[in-house]
């Protein structure tokens, strides 16, 4: 067994990170980046380090994700990556042809302390930037935070570097839809779209990670937000910034810029968020709730309520990053399941707060950690174990060591497909994580419950 050597004895870490629960701030960049139509993320940084980000993103989407780097070598290293970068744009506009050039920095060019507004003001000064196109940035250093933080600093980067305020009120309004799956995305604008409300959505990956074969390779894919969408955002009438790590640091700044008031949320998983969500756009978006979306809500409320005796006090195991621990953990407790430990490997103590304050009716004594490694889960778990493993394809060897099921949720997961194109938000996503759930605890007793008391319906 691969992690055969975890002790069962804990001991009191502060420094040492063993298995860490996250990824480096520029991966989180480089989606947001995709997210915008016809543009290419850009790496300031060694190949290595793009080289990386690129194969995290590849192997969870299993589509080609491109991407251009500054190719830091030894000079660039000691004297800055000033005269790279600014050959780089002028050799990707030429070559590809993006609208967009999103550059983010990495651990080193961060260290360097390479100044990327003023690489960006001498490229443009220096005619490197066609008509039309465009070249905005992001200070991504890895030494802090993780991939959640690198898509927020991008994610409030596009919304600040392009909104414009013409005066005229549009009646649109402003969804950023957090660090989700390009089919949660979807989801989200299928929503919307029940509900009438005319939005911007930033940044969107529905149709770029999870583009269709056609048997014409297309550099740029069809979706993503257009680059006329994101000047338009600084007219919007409100923001949604759904998830609180993702979300609301561009929400904040367009408010700030431009006074758009605007409502941060949970992230819309489980019903209760879902709910809030719904509410949220009732009341600030001024649209009503159509059947077919009170139909979704009692379709799930019946699934949840027919299984209940499968769910109830069954302990879980959680981990992921901050926003989507949250609503999932609410979702759990909702389902009358005991998420009994919840890691993140993201930095903030209001993390450890809110699953505190999710769980304080819980008859269990919950277990939380930001900033927390697999290693510390895995202990936990061999002084006291849980029936089920929710999180990412890294916890396939706690599941294989300790025999527990494991259902994959959240990023990265390199050896399955499915989370490209079945969301799980909103009330329909609520339904698939349920259906989820339950066909890895049903499996598990079929497969261990005596041959005399094997049911054919249980
Ligand atoms: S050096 Fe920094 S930016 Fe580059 S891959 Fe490693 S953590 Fe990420």
């Amino acid at each position: 067994m691969l992690l055969r050597h975890t002790p069962k004895e804990i001991k009191e870490r502060t420094a040492l990170r063993v298995n860490p629960a996250k990824t480096c701030q520029p991966v989180g960049a480089m989606y947001a980046s995709l997210g915008i139509n016809k543009c290419l993320p850009h790496s300031h940084g060694s190949q290595g380090c793009c080289a990386y980000h690129r194969s995290v993103l590849t192997r969870h989407y299993k589509d080609p994700i491109m991407a251009g780097t500054s190719s830091f070598t030894e000079g660039a290293s000691v004297f800055g990556g000033q005269a790279n970068l600014l050959q780089a744009i002028d050799n990707i506009f030429t070559i590809y042809e993006p609208d967009v050039i999103a550059v983010h920095s990495t651990c080193l060019s961060e260290t360097i302390g390479d100044d990327m507004n003023q690489i960006a003001a001498k490229a443009k000064e220096d005619g490197k930037i066609p008509e039309g196109k465009f070249v905005i940035h992001a200070s991504t250093p890895s030494y802090v935070g993780s991939h959640v933080t690198g898509f927020a600093n991008m994610t409030k980067s596009m919304a600040l570097q392009f909104a414009q305020k013409t005066g005229i009120k549009e009646d649109h309004v402003n969804v950023i839809p957090g660090y989700v799956e390009p089919s949660d995305m979807k989801e989200i604008k299928r929503l919307l779209k029940e509900m009438k409300v005319k939005n911007i959505m930033f940044p969107d990956t529905s149709h770029v990670v999870n583009a269709p074969m056609t048997g014409k390779y297309k550099m740029y894919p069809d979706g993503g937000v257009t680059v006329d969408e994101l000047m338009e955002t600084g007219d919007s009438s409100f923001t949604f910034a759904l998830g609180q790590w993702a979300s609301e640091d561009a929400a904040k700044g367009l408010d700030a810029k431009f006074s758009i008031p605007f409502d941060v949320l949970d992230l819309p998983i489980g019903y209760k968020a879902t709910d809030r969500f719904i509410e949220s756009l009732r009341k600030n978006a001024g649209v009503t709730v159509p059947d077919s979306i009170t139909v979704e809500r009692g379709q799930l409320m019946d699934v949840i309520a027919d299984m209940q005796q499968y769910l109830y006090q069954k302990k879980v195991a959680l981990v992921g990053d901050p926003d989507q621990m949250i609503a999932l953990t609410e979702f759990i407790v909702s389902l009358g399941m005991i998420p009994a430990y919840v890691i993140t490997g993201t930095p903030g103590k209001k993390f450890e707060e809110k699953i505190k304050q999710i769980t304080k009716d819980v008859p269990y004594e919950v277990k939380v950690k930001a900033e927390g490694d697999m290693f510390m889960l895995h202990q936990w778990i061999k002084n006291d174990p849980v029936d089920l493993l929710m999180g990412n394809t890294y916890l396939k060897y706690i599941a294989r060591d300790e025999d527990i099921p494991l259902v994959r949720f959240g990023f990265p997961i390199l050896d399955r497909i499915g989370h490209s194109y079945f969301p799980t938000v909103g009330y329909m996503g609520a339904l698939r994580l349920v259906e989820k759930i339950l066909e890895r605890l049903m499996d598990r007793y079929d497969r261990d419950i005596s041959e005399e008391k094997f049911e054919l319906v249980m």
